[in-house]
């Protein structure tokens, strides 16, 4: 070792540290040595209270950490060390085993020698030297720590459910059935979200608004449900267990307790508006409109922008007809507050903005369609009743093209797959084929069908005389060339499979344009102190392991809100959200980890840095005493205001600057200059 470094104190060892190197099967031992880790540790450690070193398959089986409890009761431990994978995959696990066995869980130390040492590094000999530097870290660390002890709060028994759509409506009916209360949020006129919009829906080809309807339903109807349509969430305070959360209900201009849902204020409208929303630009609706036949609720609502009375004082006829006189002009915007215990974030999507491939022009060309308005034009209950028209109202096409991954698969704009979008197209194109009886093509880079019944229904479409190209389109365009091409559109495109370039004339082109976060994602996931990713989706707390959770206890995602889902996945993740949420309603109370960040009131100079810092909203800022504190249940223990405050006033639980300069120089193994002569010479 260089001598550039002030050697550590020569310290008697207080503590009995017992060292567990876990092979991983082959994930740590293919690239670390971890027997020479292991005698390593127990040799060149010992000095700084290492009594005992193993290694073992898999530390985390119950052999694995029976070895451990053995110690711990045979050998009097009074720390442990565990070198294994990330502590974000199995820290609870050796906490527990170190708990079952008498000894305070934070006591226990998780250092990371798959993800940091043998996943990222292919030399052996290197691995195992970083891998003992890592350890030695762990073992300054561990000797350091202090019996820890988690804070209980009580868990409020109403839940709050953001996002009427499938997912939300799944949660909301799971929660309310089994008996505890739930406000869920929309922030549309209806619940139903995009499932609300569709006719038939893959594999099953099963009417949605038959499944969706009666869900809707009795959501609107359940008696532990307290729906909040034309809503959203403007703050949320607490913490998981006790939040505050502070809802605008915006003005619907018509009195909820006397509208009996009649209609007649629509009919009565003389203003008609292009639908946007339900009918995708496709259809109209009244400035005064119920959003469709089967909302939840019924009520309508006035578009301000639109309504003649707002924009000009005049007409007043909702008002005149209304049988109820539930129309009321005067109406504001009301703020409502609520506590609850838990909330479920289940916001959805939005579509892909198709403008932005303008080589496929959308926008330009009157007949290509995105999916969402080929979904209004081939629902039943649509504007043209369900007839596949061109936009003109009245051609049915002879030959039409679909393009997959618009938008998706594509460097430019997004690298994910939407996952939906073949089984979208396929849908499109029976749907085609059954009621027009075109030629249908379409144009696809992979056909993705993975998921139940999926590749049946892709048979299905092929059977059906469907015909596939394999080629990403380059240009759509309405530059007739040769004789017949007159009046279509031209898709231009290199077919793969036969390796030559095509021009395909067709009548309509339907593009399978991607799903994208929600436009103010970030915007929501700062009102709730969760965080999004590079894509923009909000992220869950383990992709594979905690797929509804977030790293904010008492919040949880569901549905299309975490990335792009069919409607099963999209229910199932709404259902596992709700079970989840109805665990913690059970225990009454929760077990919140110790680890979290406190202010020094003495030595804060009330500068302030910290308090926009916090992700989670745990810092507050006192007027009166001019300091900043922290609330223990909200922190998260990440560290940021710690890092950023010039006095040093914060502290972290766990992570005080003794533990955290122990271990860096534990890393840089300064402990071992202190090792008395001839100890243990590896
Ligand atoms: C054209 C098309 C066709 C499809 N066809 C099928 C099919 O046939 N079969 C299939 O399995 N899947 C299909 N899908 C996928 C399906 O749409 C989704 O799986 C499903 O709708 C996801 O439901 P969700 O509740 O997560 O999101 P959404 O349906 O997007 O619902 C989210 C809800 O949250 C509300 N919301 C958003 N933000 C807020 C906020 N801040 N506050 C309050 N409320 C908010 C929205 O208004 C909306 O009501 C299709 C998708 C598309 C685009």
């Amino acid at each position: 070792m260089s001598n550039r470094f002030i050697p550590l104190e020569p310290m008697q060892p207080r503590e009995r540290i017992g060292v567990y190197v876990c092979h991983c099967g082959s994930n740590i031992a293919g690239t670390v040595d971890v027997a020479e880790v292991r005698d390593w540790a127990e040799k060149r450690l010992a000095h700084r209270g290492v009594v005992v070193a193993r290694d073992y398959k898999f530390m985390c089986s119950s052999l694995g950490q029976e070895l451990i409890a053995k110690d711990i009761k045979e050998q009097g431990l009074t720390r442990v060390v565990v070198a294994a994978c990330s502590p974000h995959l199995h820290e609870q696990t050796f906490r527990k085993a170190c708990q079952m066995a008498g000894l305070n869980p934070y006591l226990c130390e998780l250092v990371s020698i798959r993800e940091q040492v043998s996943w990222v590094h292919t030399d052996k000999h290197a691995a195992t030297d970083k891998a003992k530097a890592i350890l030695s870290g762990g073992v300054e660390r561990v000797m350091r720590h202090t019996p820890l002890e988690p804070l209980h709060v009580p868990i409020h028994p109403a839940t709050l459910v953001v996002g009427g759509g499938i997912a939300g409506i799944q949660a909301a009916l799971e929660i309310a059935d089994a008996g505890f209360p739930v406000y869920l949020v929309e922030r549309e006129p209806s619940i139903g979200g995009h499932m609300a919009q569709f006719d038939k829906t893959f594999p099953t080809l099963d009417c949605a608004a038959c499944i969706l309807t009666p869900r809707m339903v009795s959501a609107g109807n359940h008696p532990n449900i307290t729906l909040l349509t034309w809503s959203e969430v403007t703050r949320v305070d607490g913490y998981v267990g006790n939040f505050t959360v502070t809802i605008r209900k915006k003005a619907r201009y018509v009195k909820e307790e006397l509208c009996t849902g009649c209609g007649v204020c629509q009919e009565k409208c003389p203003k008609r508006v292009v639908d946007e929303q339900y009918e995708a630009g496709l259809g109209f609706r009244k400035a005064c409109y119920i959003p469709f036949p089967q909302a939840v609720p019924k009520y309508p609502v006035i578009d301000t922008e639109n309504c003649v009375f707002f924009a000009k004082g005049t007409c007043k006829a909702c008002q005149k007809f209304c049988p109820t006189n539930a129309i009321d002009y005067d109406q504001k915007d009301e703020y409502l507050s609520v506590q609850v215990g838990n909330i479920i974030l289940a916001t959805g999507y939005d579509l892909f903005d198709a403008r932005r491939v303008s080589q496929y022009g959308y926008g330009r060309l009157a007949n290509v369609f995105t999916s969402l308005e080929f979904e209004r034009l081939s629902n039943s209950a649509g504007p043209t009743n369900g007839n596949i028209v061109l936009r003109d109202g009245v051609t049915t096409p002879k030959t039409v093209g679909i393009i997959h991954c618009v938008g998706s698969r594509d460097r430019n704009f997004n690298n994910y797959c939407s996952a939906i979008c073949c089984m979208q197209s396929l849908k499109f194109a029976h749907l085609v084929k059954e009621r027009t009886g075109a030629t249908v093509y379409n144009f696809y880079i992979d056909i993705r069908t993975t998921a139940k019944a999926y590749d049946e229904f892709y048979q299905r479409v092929l059977e059906e005389g469907t015909l596939f190209v394999r080629g990403k389109v380059a240009e759509v365009t309405d530059a007739a060339r040769k004789p017949g091409e007159e009046g279509k559109i031209i898709i231009q495109v290199e077919d793969t499979l036969v390796g030559k370039q095509r021009r395909i004339p067709v009548d309509m082109v339907i593009l399978a344009n991607g799903l994208e976060p929600r436009r103010d994602a970030k915007e929501v996931a700062k009102i709730f102190g969760i965080s999004c990713s590079a894509d923009g989706w909000l992220i869950e707390k383990h992709p594979k392991l905690d797929p509804v959770a977030t790293m904010t206890e008492g919040i949880y995602i569901a549905g299309c809100a975490t990335g792009p889902k069919d409607i099963p996945s999209t229910v199932a993740q709404g259902a596992a959200a709700a079970a989840s949420v109805l665990g913690r309603i059970q225990q009454g109370e929760i077990a919140l980890e110790p680890v979290r960040a406190s202010v020094l009131e003495e030595r804060c100079s009330g500068c302030r840095i910290c308090n926009n810092l916090c992700p989670f909203n745990a810092i507050t800022f006192h007027e009166d005493r001019m300091v900043t504190s922290i609330n223990a249940a909200l922190c998260q223990g990440c560290g940021t205001c710690v890092a950023a405050c010039p006095a040093g006033a914060i502290t972290g639980t766990a992570f005080s600057n003794e533990q955290i300069i122990g271990q860096i120089e534990g890393l840089l193994m300064r402990n071992l200059e202190t090792a008395p002569v001839g100890a243990g010479q590896a």
